[in-house]
């Protein structure tokens, strides 16, 4: 989910602020974007020097068919979804919570299950988890295999039966600066609590362990969430009129005892914090919202005006953002991530934001909000097929230039895509060999060559039809690159099997 900064990054980012204050702005970005938007997380050193325009691919539009406009209706969430009650008492320094945790799940597949699977990403980090109580009515014993825990049953659990599985336990942030642990100035408490992970009649459960390259660097998003309901509670103690909470979404309550629902959402996250600074905006009804620290306030407010952008832009080419808090929260790492309800942007994007487009803030803003929709809404299975959302996030991007800084487009292409190299195959997943960088190459870039390409062959009217179709049609699944491919086939009669064949290893 998240990586160590080493020392050389370090090195990167100080160099980075030094060159900032000489004013050569434009000599070196580090980008740690593509980090998976937290899921990886790496940098990328990017040297910007816009290419000559006839190597950037251009859009020819053609008329097709299919194109009209039609009327969507976004689906109805799965039935009987997962519920987790998850209630915390979060001490912030001392970096440790108590959780008492029900889970409510159904057994949705057409199969007896004789056991049921929980996943416990903490135990990522040694000594994180200390698990105090497992129980449930069907639960007779259990064994735990690294984060994996299997629930073995008293009897199957029927088709569309319901189980309670009540598990209590601590957390331990790890001194880790990531999306869980903490700094000395922020808590980051995501993929915190056991969870079931999805269960597919063909595949399985659909849980895997975490892939790390030789750097240290963890390549892509391992985890794989269903789409579930969310109560939550959390209580602060120590110095709760000092702490600021950012979560997946709006609090009831005050005096450091706050509860929220999620509904329909792939995890609940807090970033945590007595050093936040928050400034508000309210668009078409969703407050966007940013939490930075103190030498960020101006860039605190400078995100929340790319955020309102992003959204309806997002509004209009997918469908309205359908929750009524969006949180961005500086991250006090060097890398990127998205959760439900809530993004995280490295302090070393705010911290070089200058006010121009051509930076990255203006690059990762849009980017890690695209995956309000493609990840929170519109889910994939992150491991196998990455590139359904980060493909698409990635080129989420180049689509916000667009519309808004149509001047800096070649730039964008230029420092975004040709600089790194795209190689590799964009259905490549996070075993691909060599670890991270081939990973970006191949599912983040290739992938942005893919979507062009398939633009231009079918046309804007076209391409933007299919993905408004790929997004309602989706909306509550985990899709896959049949389902992507379906919703083209809805409005173009271009046979795309030729890009297909180009850019993937199993067309
Ligand atoms: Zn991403």
């Amino acid at each position: 989910m998240e990586v160590s900064p080493n020392h050389d990054e370090s090195t990167y980012w100080y160099n980075f602020g030094s060159m900032k204050k000489q004013h050569l702005f434009l000599l070196l970005i580090v980008v740690t974007l593509l980090a998976g938007c937290g899921k990886a997380s790496t940098e990328v050193i990017i040297e910007p020097s816009p290419t000559s325009p006839e190597t950037i691919p251009t859009v020819t539009p053609e008329p097709t068919l299919n194109e009209a406009p039609q009327a969507y209706v976004l689906p109805d969430p799965l039935a009987n979804p997962t519920h987790y009650r998850l209630d915390l008492i979060f001490n912030y320094y001392s970096h440790f919570g108590s959780v008492t945790q029900q889970i409510t799940y159904t057994n949705k597949s057409s199969y007896p299950m004789a056991e049921i699977m929980l996943v416990v990403p903490p135990r990522n980090f040694e000594n994180s988890y200390e698990q105090y109580s497992l129980t449930g009515d069907l639960v007779s014993s259990f064994r735990e295999e690294g984060i994996i825990t299997y629930l073995m049953l008293s009897r199957p659990l029927e088709p569309l039966e319901t189980t309670v599985i009540k598990i209590s336990f601590r957390i331990y942030l790890p001194d880790n600066p990531g999306i869980f642990g903490y700094t000395n100035q922020q808590a980051n408490i995501s993929d915190w609590y056991p969870f079931v992970p999805p269960y597919d009649e063909e595949k399985g459960w659909l849980a895997y362990p975490r892939v790390v390259d030789e750097n240290n660097i963890i390549v892509g998003e391992s985890i794989v969430n269903e789409f579930s309901n969310f109560e939550v509670s959390l209580t602060l103690v120590s110095h709760a009129d000092l702490i600021e909470v950012a979560a997946s979404a709006p609090a009831q309550g005050t005096d450091g005892k706050y509860t929220y629902t999620l509904e329909h959402a792939r995890g609940f996250t807090f970033s945590i914090s007595d050093s936040y600074f928050e400034h508000e905006i309210v668009q078409d009804g969703v407050t966007i919202r940013s939490y930075v620290f103190m030498n960020e306030i101006e860039t605190g407010i400078s995100v929340t005006e790319i955020a309102a952008n992003a959204m309806k832009l997002y509004g209009e080419l997918l469908y309205p953002y359908p929750r009524e808090l969006i949180s961005i929260v500086v991250g006090d790492f060097l890398h990127n991530m998205e959760m439900d309800g809530m993004i995280m942007i490295s302090y070393g994007i705010f911290d070089f934001y200058d006010g121009i487009p051509q930076t990255d803030l203006t690059i990762m803003t849009p980017h890690e909000l695209s995956h309000q929709w493609f990840y929170g809404f519109i889910g994939n299975n992150h491991a196998l097929e990455p590139w359904l959302d980060e493909a698409l996030a990635t080129y989420a991007e180049l689509l916000y230039y667009e519309r808004y800084h149509p001047e800096s487009v070649d730039w964008w292409w230029s420092v975004r895509i040709y600089k790194p190299v795209p190689t590799g195959f964009v259905d490549s997943d996070i075993w691909i060999p060599g670890g991270y960088i081939p990973y970006r190459d191949a599912v983040y870039l290739q992938g942005v060559h893919f979507l062009h390409e398939i633009r231009q062959a079918v046309g804007d009217g076209a391409f933007f039809a299919s993905l408004k179709d790929y997004a309602y049609a989706n909306t509550y699944n985990l899709a896959t690159k049949a389902d992507f491919l379906d919703a083209f086939s809805r409005h173009t009669n271009q046979d795309l099997t030729p890009i297909i064949a180009k850019y993937f290893q199993n067309p």
